[in-house]
């Protein structure tokens, strides 16, 4: 039992073929997926998915790369349906984008008060940016919660995020062949503070790099984990799937 914390099944890459990749997934044992908005029209469409199949969740919010799109105004009404658990994702990026950092900021200060109103968990995206996001969530330390998505920095920065109360999000790169940043974080962050998640379309781990990513190989995230720590594959999709009920309180867990 696998939860894939990060999938964008509300992209066009998956309008064709959703129902056998959902299959797919539970075969390689994967059987809750969260899906992510990046916009209103995305929101939404994750909404839908999620309404339609039952091991399918969803967040809403604004990624960073759409704030010259959509605006937080929409995000409200959203959050009384059932089956949205989180706000994302949302956050920075000034490795895409340096010239509208004060509009980035500024939204994902909204995203912040939206947390601290409705108590769901963050879905954080941070990229070259991972100190000014850090810097803007101190002041709310106890107050929100969430994940620090496809963790990009290193061990010092993710001990920093856990210190937060954060959970770090792991995937495709993992498996990567230059991976010695993350295999050291991973070595150093306990497996509770960890998320399994794949980001698909994008990111996909190895033996599939450059392809099609999906929620069934969050599996391969999943074993890399377990080969850096000297745990089972059981022993890591156990505390992981844990960790992801805690933070999106998707309930019925059993341990
Ligand atoms: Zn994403």
């Amino acid at each position: 039992m696998i939860v894939d914390t990060h999938a964008h099944l509300n992209t066009d890459d998956f309008k064709d073929d959703l129902e056998v990749v959902l299959e797919r997934s539970m075969n390689h044992g994967v059987t809750k997926i969260i899906c992510i908005g990046m916009d209103e029209s995305s929101n939404r469409l994750a909404i839908d998915i999620a309404r339609k199949h039952e091991m399918v969740y969803a967040t809403v919010g604004v990624h960073p790369g759409y704030v010259d799109t959509s605006t937080t105004d929409h995000l409200e009404k959203l959050f009384s349906e059932e089956k949205v658990v989180a706000i994302g994702e949302c956050g920075l990026d000034y490795y895409w984008r340096k010239d509208n950092k004060a509009l980035q900021e500024k939204v994902f200060k909204e995203h912040i008060d939206l947390a601290v109103k409705t108590k769901l968990p963050l879905v954080i995206h941070t990229r070259d940016s991972f100190t000014e996001a850090y810097e803007m969530l101190l002041p709310y330390k106890g107050k929100v919660t969430g994940v620090f998505h496809c963790f990009s920095s290193d061990l010092l920065d993710a001990k920093k995020a856990v210190e937060l109360g954060f959970y770090i999000g792991m995937d495709g790169p993992i498996t990567f062949k230059k991976n010695d940043v993350l295999v050291e974080l991973i070595q150093g962050i306990d497996l509770s503070r960890i998320l399994v998640e794949t980001d698909s379309p994008y990111m996909a781990p190895m033996p599939y790099r450059g392809k099609r990513n999906e929620p069934g190989y969050t599996k391969y995230v999943v074993e890399k984990i377990a080969e850096i720590k000297g745990l089972t594959f059981e022993e890591v999709s156990k505390i992981t799937t844990k960790n992801a009920y805690d933070l999106f309180h998707l309930g019925g867990y059993k341990s």
